[in-house]
């Protein structure tokens, strides 16, 4: 299936009429195309959203709200459809996409519909010298939002609900590896009555479409989420135009595992942190530390529950593991994996390609499990995002602190133990954006979202994303 642009609510073929393969994960096969758009392009859903603003910005915060709600209803009546398009696209099991992916999409929207109408902003009397000061948030024009392909219309409408109803109008681009739920979104804004020219959707590679926004001068504000690299190139363009920037960027998260937490929860909750979405969540708690008084009988236990979990056809409702998103990413994974070897890693399970019958073209990987001899490692410290975790014991909670804290990323933590004080040290000395007590990915929308150090810079969520999507402007009147 061809996919098309989406500028001023309607869908157009790119300008030079230059397209891209889109290919299927789970077979490999070249399944439809998507626009490979310039400048030019961009410069059309630019000015769509631009003369748009106007409209948009005055537009009552009842009325955002009772079209962002309805976005949100129209992708629950549609979860197969969007389900199944995500899964296809990306590789992620069906019952994945199905359970979280496009729910939460849906959320998105209903969340920033209603939390948009509670977005109260500050005044301040100031006492003895007779003013009183309030503060406007403006919404800031046309702002820039791109994502990634590991959960792709979550994470595309994380940032396009609260940008739109904040009152700005957007151009977006999805990842190139995965437009597809992105292309369909816009049948149902227009179905919902969005005004045309709100949100604009264009197509194409990050080095250039993506870039060609990042450069825009009059796109006044980008919302990012991506790899560390690319973060920090789009910080690079960015910066001489002042732009304002909000960046999602990559992890190494440790997951610490003491031994008076709830075993069976604990066992449980790290098979899912470890693998869902076949491990690439910018979230999953790919170093796995574990209190040395248990580590052996943990090592069996989770070996023998990842070597029974089955990687097969994303379509099947008994998957667990699907197929990884691309064949440069698949091999980019492999490669770590003979790095570990190298480095003396010993692979506990996996660490094989998987032929799954009748899809011997698919991009599928065991769920790997390698014990590390030391946590300097480079598997221990660089970013995999794939079906790969590390594992090694410890001793103290310092030393543990010390391992956890040791990486350039700091995203999120997760701490398995049942010891109040200990999980009140832990968390406040964490280097992390989110700390998680006894539990994984448990996320209210209200709650800030983000990272520190290589992570990024910002945070998403709640009034947050409001704040990041309008400009304060103080009013100081003297009476
Ligand atoms: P990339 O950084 O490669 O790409 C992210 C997006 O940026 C894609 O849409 C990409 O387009 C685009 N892009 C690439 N180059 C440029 C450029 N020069 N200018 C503007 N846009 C550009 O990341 P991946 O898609 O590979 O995603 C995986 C990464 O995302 C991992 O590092 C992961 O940790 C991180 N991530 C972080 C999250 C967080 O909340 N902190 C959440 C989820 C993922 P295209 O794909 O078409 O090249």
């Amino acid at each position: 299936m061809n996919i098309q642009n989406y500028i001023n609510g309607k869908f157009h073929n790119p300008i030079e009429n230059n397209w891209i393969d889109n290919h299927c994960p789970a077979n490999g096969e070249v399944y439809g195309q998507i626009p490979n758009s310039t400048k030019v392009d961009v410069e059309n859903a630019y000015i769509a959203a631009k003369s748009t603003f106007p409209l948009w910005s005055q537009t009552t915060l009842e009325e955002r709200s009772r079209i962002l709600i309805r976005i949100s209803e129209l992708l629950e009546a549609n979860l197969d459809r969007f389900a199944a398009a995500e899964s296809k696209d990306n590789g992620k099991p069906i019952s994945l996409a199905k359970a979280v992916d496009i729910p939460r999409a849906a959320s998105n929207f209903r969340f920033f519909g209603n939390a948009i109408t509670q977005f109260a902003s500050e005044s301040h009397e100031s006492i003895g010298q007779q003013a009183v000061n309030y503060t406007l948030r403006q919404p800031i024009g046309v702002v820039g939002c791109i994502s990634p392909w590991n959960l792709p219309l979550y994470l595309f409408t994380w940032k396009i609900a609260p940008a739109i109803a904040a009152g700005n109008c957007v151009v977006a681009k999805p990842s190139e590896v995965t437009p597809m739920s992105a292309y369909l979104l816009g049948e149902i804004c227009n179905e919902a009555g969005l005004p045309k020219g709100v949100l604009n959707i264009v197509h194409g590679l990050g080095g250039s479409t993506g870039q060609a926004i990042v450069e825009h001068p009059d796109i006044k504000a980008i919302s990012f989420t991506g790899g560390t690299a690319t973060g920090a190139h789009i910080a690079r363009v960015a910066a001489p135009m002042f732009k304002k920037l909000s960046l999602e960027l990559g992890g190494k998260n440790p997951n610490i595992i003491f031994a008076d937490c709830d075993y069976e929860d604990m066992l449980n909750t790290t098979i899912r942190s470890s693998f869902a979405n076949q491990g690439q969540i910018c979230l999953c708690g790919s170093r796995i530390f574990v209190e040395e008084k248990i580590y052996e009988q943990f090592k069996t236990d989770f070996v023998a529950r990842i070597k029974a979990l089955k990687t097969g056809h994303p379509s099947e409702a008994d998957t667990n593991i699907g197929a990884l998103v691309s064949k440069p990413h698949l091999e980019k994974v492999k490669e770590y994996i003979n790095i570990a070897k190298e480095e003396n890693g010993i692979i506990l399970c996996g660490g094989n390609e998987v032929t799954v019958a009748g899809y011997e073209n698919g991009y599928y990987l065991e769920p790997t499990v390698i014990e590390v001899p030391n946590d300097d490692c480079r598997v221990n410290q660089e970013e995999i995002f794939g079906p790969v975790v590390t594992i090694m014991p410890f001793k103290t909670e310092d030393t543990v602190l010390q391992m956890a804290n040791k990486v350039k990323y700091g995203l999120s933590a997760t701490i398995w133990t049942n010891d109040l004080k200990r999980t009140m040290r832990m968390s406040n000395q964490l280097q992390a954006g989110i700390v998680w007590v006894n539990t994984w990915m448990m996320r209210d929308l209200r709650t800030p979202f983000g990272g520190v150090k290589a992570s990024g810079v910002g945070r998403e969520g709640g009034f947050e994303a409001l704040r990041f999507f309008t400009e304060a402007k103080n009013v100081c009147i003297k009476y």
